[in-house]
């Protein structure tokens, strides 16, 4: 399979998948894994027609923004946030999907702040409760929202989990339908810096159960990719 029918057939499944739930595939955004792949994979991607690329090193994706890998495409940044590397990103990607503190939240406003710009966030829920994995507690949120109401260079517009490895599909569902739940709790928010629609959730082995829960933005790395060299990281 080349990868211009590996984006092909992901649209495909996520054009099936919104159907399914009766909803309009093209308010499903595509976001390609590129973590580990060179510039020049990413550049093909797009221009196969990926329009977003999720990056989780920082390191790694200035590197390859020098290199015009995202030209033409919208950038996120999908892996683990570290305090002393925000000032790296902000305004330099489109989306930080993965905050999971409000010290964190402080910090990106800071910088924006500095930059004259807003700066776009979705913050990251631990589903699972994991211990072992980021993301803020399900039953911290609204308090989390509410501190950082006040922080008019961030706007926050989001959810993304990454929800715990799964015995079951069944499993799977119920920590996708909760995330839901919770993105059409926080979409009632009244803060001025909230301007809730993304749902991030759903990856390679799962982004179609992700849309059938209410998913609108998957991020999908293998199946467009295929796999990683691990040497990369
Ligand atoms: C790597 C990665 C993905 C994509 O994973 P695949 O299983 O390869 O599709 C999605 N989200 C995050 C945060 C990732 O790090």
């Amino acid at each position: 399979m080349t990868m211009e029918e590996n984006v092909l057939r992901v649209r495909r499944q996520i054009e099936e998948a919104a159907r399914r739930a009766g909803r309009d595939p093209a308010e499903i955004l595509l976001v390609g894994a590129s973590k580990t792949m060179p510039a020049e994979s990413v550049r093909r991607a797009v221009r196969a027609g990926v329009r977003a690329l999720g990056e989780n090193r920082v390191q790694e994706m200035l590197e390859k923004l020098r290199e015009g890998a995202y030209d033409g495409a919208e950038l996120h940044f999908i892996g683990h946030l570290q305090s002393n590397k925000i000032r790296q990103i902000v305004g330099k990607v489109f989306l930080i999907e993965s905050v999971d503190s409000l010290e964190k939240l402080r910090e990106i406003h800071r910088q924006a702040e500095k930059l004259g710009i807003v700066q776009a966030v979705l913050i990251e829920v631990n589903i699972g409760g994991e211990a072992s994995k980021s993301g803020v507690p399900p039953a911290d949120l609204d308090a989390l929202l509410e501190a950082a109401s006040p922080l008019k260079s961030i706007s926050v517009e989001g959810l993304m989990a990454i929800p715990p490895q799964a015995e079951s599909p069944g499993e799977t569902r119920q920590y996708f339908e909760a995330m839901r739940k919770l993105f059409v709790d926080i979409s009632r928010n009244p803060y001025d810096n909230n301007n809730i629609k993304y749902l991030s959730m759903g990856m390679s082995g799962d982004f179609m159960e992700a849309i059938e829960a209410g998913s609108n933005l998957v991020r999908v790395g293998t199946a467009i990719f295929g796999s990683r060299y691990q040497i990369h990281f």
